[in-house]
């Protein structure tokens, strides 16, 4: 990874259900190659899951999880500030002084916000609409100039650039203009339909998630929808989206060449390819299987380690939120 000149990163991930292979390649691979270069601010967006159909009863449970999930794939709490959300009261209050400056047409035209709508018609609420100012209050409360994410999230990663500049020349220079960072996996795709990225609201058959077996794996992957079938007409192809899982999965390089140069010359044979990505995703994600089932049973420590980035957190934000009263007139 080449050296940057940033001084902070935030990123969120939604405690929604099981990660998936696709929030590991857009997201968290590169979350902890980052926090070895610079300071790294993780967090579980706990508010922002609460704009989908949710079950009080199921979310503490989502959200530990989602905490586990980030230390089982490296996250280490000495090089970075682990939280949740809703533990920082500074997000929500940021977020309702960022909306009186946001125009109600950037939120319009938000592509996230028109697809969710289309999917939970019965549930179209003002929280939906609302999310990407609570993103863009998540990133400038930390002051963070660099977000790594998945391509699903630049637009509003782009509004929060927006309302930073808008914020700063209304009430003086006070945000930075956070940077986007895409991974070279910034989208993957979908194995049962791949015109679609791969998401938890697209269903188990969609993703490998992070905690599959080896005999899930295996049948995810062997069932998963290539060039050919019923995905035949999708602006995407399955095809190419194995190819590059396997390219990034697999250590040895020549091997995925050959796959791709078959490809190119319509030689590819799935019965061959699928199997060794199979083998190659389970060998990847034996690890953080392993410390993932550590964790689990020491809910002490996942708890300590909430408690303690929460304090960290919230100092930062505090400091932010002292000035960004004064500048508005409230201090
Ligand atoms: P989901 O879309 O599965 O509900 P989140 O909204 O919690 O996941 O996203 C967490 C992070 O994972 C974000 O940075 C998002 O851009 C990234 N991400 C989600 N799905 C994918 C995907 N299919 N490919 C690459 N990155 C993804």
């Amino acid at each position: 990874m080449e050296q940057i000149k940033t001084q902070k990163i935030f990123s969120g991930i939604q405690p929604t259900g099981e990660l998936h292979i696709g929030n590991y390649l857009g997201a968290i691979k590169q979350f902890v190659e980052f926090q070895h270069k610079i300071d790294s601010i993780f967090c579980v967006v706990d508010y922002h899951s609460l704009t989908e159909d949710f079950d009080p009863k199921i979310k503490q449970e989502q959200i530990i999880n989602t905490a586990i999930d980030y230390l089982a794939c490296g996250i280490d709490p000495e090089k970075s500030i682990l939280f949740v959300q809703s533990h920082v009261t500074g997000h929500t209050e940021l977020a309702w002084i960022l909306n009186c400056i946001t125009p109600i047409a950037e939120l319009e035209r938000m592509t996230q916000y028109k697809d969710k709508s289309k999917n939970q018609k019965s549930n179209i609420n003002v929280g939906l609409f609302d999310y990407p100012v609570l993103m863009a209050a998540d990133i400038l409360l930390y002051k963070a100039d660099l977000v790594p994410i998945g391509e699903d999230q630049t637009q509003h990663v782009e509004l929060a650039r927006k309302i930073a500049r808008k914020f700063n020349n209304r009430f003086g220079n006070t945000f930075p203009e956070p940077q986007i960072r895409l991974n070279k996996t910034a989208r993957v795709m979908s194995l049962s339909d791949p015109s679609k990225k791969m998401s938890k609201s697209h269903g188990p058959k969609s993703y490998i998630a992070l905690n599959d077996s080896p005999d899930v794996i295996k049948e995810k992957i062997s069932k998963a929808v290539t060039d050919s079938g019923s995905a035949k007409n999708s602006k995407t192809n399955g095809g190419k989206n194995l190819l590059d899982l396997f390219s990034v999965f697999v250590d040895d390089e020549s091997i995925s060449k050959q796959f791709e140069n078959d490809y190119k010359n319509g030689e590819l044979q799935y019965s061959k390819l699928k199997p060794m990505l199979a083998s190659v995703i389970i060998s990847s994600l034996k690890p953080i299987q392993k410390k993932r089932a550590e964790l689990a049973k020491s809910p002490d420590y996942v708890h300590q380690v909430l408690i303690k980035g929460k304090e960290k957190a919230e100092a930062i934000a505090a400091t932010t939120m002292r000035e960004v009263r004064q500048k508005i007139g409230l201090l």
